[in-house]
């Protein structure tokens, strides 16, 4: 994960395309570089922003979002609650039936994946094909759940996009990000738009939780261990939340809470710094974007963009090295060609599979290559091109990925021990990326480690929290019950 500098050793010898690509690759891959150094001071302005943030509404880049929730589950949460989780490439329903003591009894999910032109059409629309999935789900509910008799059910909405909450159960969107775009629906209270949709499909709910997905990620760590105290999502888009000290918000002219503290939905997709390793391909990604001039930070380290960035690369190797032979390859291309593949609701990171790709003539390479672009009969050299830059574009990221964690720890003074009465800290990761991509997972945790250096490593824990955010608004949803 360091810094590679492999990609000398496929020059060849003679002046053929992969000669001319080899030097676009070190140009990219010098373009690239993420000394430690520079993860600092990349840390450090994470810092800056993130009290800039918290100083005043609009002070920074950084949203820094206050989400109303200022206690996370105890563990005495009981009952049955649902979750709703949209914000991703995929949705999904869920049901929990909470035992009171820090246990899950029984959970059943469904999963469908949203229909491309859902994710720019309508509010109406999209919310109706929502409630719709969700009606289905409460027509076939197990016997296993024991819903109260008389009462209503209750749902945790997660909404991964960036909310102005005005209290715990209703925000307004500030804006989309990923592949959605829906006019409609920026500046409306999206709890009210999705209970519109509800009565419209005749589903009796009411939502007592809106939270973003690193929130419910939050909350779903935190009941399984009481240490956690950041969430990251790294999947399609990225994202971090943790526990601030409310005193520590000026911007916040609510009534103190009880517990002093307030989780911080810092929104850090958004982040941005002349310290980023931006180069041309960032720059026409961005242009090109739904968002352009939006969500910088995300759109180098997130799963939607990883692979276009991949794309662009070869797209220039093709057109100035002839990489792919004498005509630019016509599915080189089409933008997000190399995303990923839809199997129905089996998806699989086309980078990540090329990238993981251990086989000594670089089978898997040479397949995805013909499948998805249709370049047949690639060399090995080429491959091994593709790969290396696969491999600029994952260090990168996860590299970045690290030092926005090193921000936050930073900020919650928790990246050094002062004393040995510091607790551990447990950052609850979730999301595609993180889940899948091993090696670019790997290098977010060494990297985090060589950051905070060896002494504190130890007290630093990453944790996948699996399906936490589906499971935290559930659980965020038993907090803020209309029956407590
Ligand atoms: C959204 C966040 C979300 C993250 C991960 C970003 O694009 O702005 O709200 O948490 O994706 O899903
Ligand atoms: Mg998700």
């Amino acid at each position: 994960c360091a810094a590679a500098a492999f990609i000398v050793h496929h020059r060849m010898q003679n002046a053929n395309p992969s000669h001319k690509a080899a030097d676009i690759l070190k140009e990219f891959e010098e373009k690239c570089a993420t000394p430690i150094s520079k993860l600092k001071q990349i840390a450090d302005a994470m810092t800056v922003e993130m009290h800039a943030g918290l100083a005043s509404e609009g002070g920074s880049k950084l949203k820094m979002l206050i989400t109303y929730v200022d206690n996370l589950p105890t563990g005495d949460e009981q009952g049955v609650y649902y979750a709703l989780d949209l914000g991703g490439t995929n949705f999904r329903v869920l049901r929990v039936q909470l035992s009171g003591n820090s246990t899950i009894e029984y959970k059943e999910f469904a999963e469908a994946s949203i229909p491309p032109q859902l994710m720019v059409g309508t509010p109406e629309a999209l919310f109706d094909y929502i409630a719709a999935e969700l009606a289905k789900f409460i027509a076939d509910e197990s016997e296993k759940f024991h819903l109260s008799p008389g009462r209503q059910r209750e749902l945790g909405f997660t909404f991964s996009f960036p909310v102005l909450q005005l209290s715990i159960d209703s925000g307004t969107l500030i804006r989309w990000t990923k592949g959605f775009s829906i006019d409609a629906l920026v500046g409306k209270d999206v709890v009210a738009e999705l209970t519109k949709a509800m009565d419209r499909q005749g589903v009796d709910m009411r939502v007592s939780a809106l939270v973003n997905d690193t929130v419910g990620t939050l909350a779903g760590g935190k009941y399984d261990n009481k240490d956690v105290a950041v969430a990251v999502i790294m999947g399609t888009g990225s994202n971090a939340a943790y526990v601030e000290r409310a005193q520590a918000i000026p911007k916040w002219h609510g009534p103190h809470p009880k517990s002093g503290e307030m989780v911080i939905n810092m929104e850090w997709g958004n982040f941005r710094s002349s310290h980023l390793p931006i180069t041309e391909y960032d720059n026409t990604l961005d242009a090109d974007s739904l968002n352009p001039g939006e969500q910088i930070f995300e759109k180098m380290i997130a799963g939607m963009y990883l692979g276009e960035i991949l794309r662009r690369v070869l797209l220039r190797m093709a057109d100035e090295a002839g990489l792919f032979g004498d005509t630019i390859p016509p599915k080189l291309k089409t933008k997000f060609a190399l995303r990923y593949l839809r199997f129905s609701n089996y998806r699989t990171h086309i980078m990540s599979a090329m990238h993981h790709d251990t086989s000594p003539d670089l089978k898997v390479v040479g397949e995805k290559l013909k499948d998805i672009l249709e370049i047949r009969d690639t060399p090995l050299s080429t491959r091994k091109i593709v790969v290396s830059a696969c491999n600029i574009i994952a260090t990168r990221g996860a590299r970045l990925a690290a030092a926005g964690i090193l921000g936050i720890l930073k900020k919650t003074g928790r990246e050094s021990i002062r004393d040995s009465e510091i607790p551990d800290t447990v950052i609850a990761m979730d999301g595609g990326l993180y889940e899948n991509y091993t090696i670019y997972r790997n290098c977010l945790e060494n990297t985090l480690n060589e950051l905070v250096g060896e002494k504190f490593a130890e007290h630093i824990k990453l944790i996948h929290s699996n399906d936490g955010s589906g499971i935290g608004a559930a659980l965020l949803a038993a907090c803020n019950s209309q029956y407590i």
